[in-house]
């Protein structure tokens, strides 16, 4: 299934990218019950909604699948990563791609830190933190091509964790469910105030997929304001609204 699909979505996985997926399905789901990696339980399930969801994330970021010449030094940062969805399905397909993993529990740092040894991922590095720390570190701060974000919280929230890494021009893609019109437009402001503009709502439009599963991509368009993110705990606690 996955490489068919892949193949339709003119992205060509050779025999040992699918091994190499196929064995991080499969790590994912023994250790999933340990350090709740993922809720989902059947291979088949996990192969359409965690490898195939993850990868197609080019229906709405086309530049990650651009020949590797045209790449060299494509970097793609995934926020509140857990065990690596969609950041290392995403290494894998597409390895001109520099990774990087950033997830705030110890346990699934170590998790991931095992799966680049074991698959000898070079592009991918994993660190233990919170976004909102690492976006005031400046290595990290409008660093980034792009900015993936998936299951960490409202659009508000994301918007808060995520816009401030991206690099100008680039943009955050966020994977959400449909409808999303109320989310939408309480993340509104939000955006704004984070130098984000024109969010587009992407539907996968894949037989594979549940129909409402969607792509949200937010363009950054301006620096954002030095105090953003605020301290760890509040985007989620308590989104940017107008007041
Ligand atoms: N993206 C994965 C995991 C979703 S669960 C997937 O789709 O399967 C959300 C993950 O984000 C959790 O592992 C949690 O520890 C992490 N997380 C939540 N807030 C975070 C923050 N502010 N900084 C870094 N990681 C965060």
């Amino acid at each position: 299934m996955l490489r068919t699909r892949c193949a339709a979505l003119s992205i060509t996985l050779d025999f040992k990218q699918v091994q190499r997926l196929h064995a991080y399905l499969e790590l994912l789901l023994q250790q999933r019950g340990r350090i709740n990696l993922t809720g989902i339980r059947d291979p088949a399930q996990a192969e359409r909604l965690l490898l195939l969801e993850s990868i197609a994330t080019v229906l709405a970021a086309p530049r990650l699948r651009a020949a590797p010449g045209d790449n060299t030094g494509l970097r793609l940062l995934d926020v509140g990563t857990g065990g690596g969805i969609p950041g290392i399905p995403l290494a894998i397909a597409f390895p001109h791609v520099a990774v990087t993993l950033l997830e705030a529990t110890r346990k699934k740092v170590d998790f991931l830190q095992h799966v680049v040894a074991s698959f000898a991922l070079e592009n991918v590095t994993a660190l233990w933190g919170r976004a909102e720390d690492l976006a005031h570190v400046a290595e990290h701060r409008a660093h980034y091509d792009v900015v993936t974000v998936r299951g960490v919280g409202s659009l508000a929230t994301v918007a808060e964790l995520a816009l401030p890494f991206c690099k100008r021009g680039v943009m955050l893609v966020a994977y959400k469910s449909l409808p999303l019109d109320t989310e939408l437009q309480e993340a509104s402001h939000a955006i704004h105030a984070l130098g984000g503009r024109n969010p587009r709502v992407t539907p996968f439009n894949l037989p594979e997929l549940p129909a409402q599963h969607c792509l949200v991509t937010v363009e950054k368009s301006t620096v954002t304001p030095e105090q953003y993110p605020r301290r760890a705990g509040l985007p989620a606690r308590r989104p940017l609204a107008k007041r």
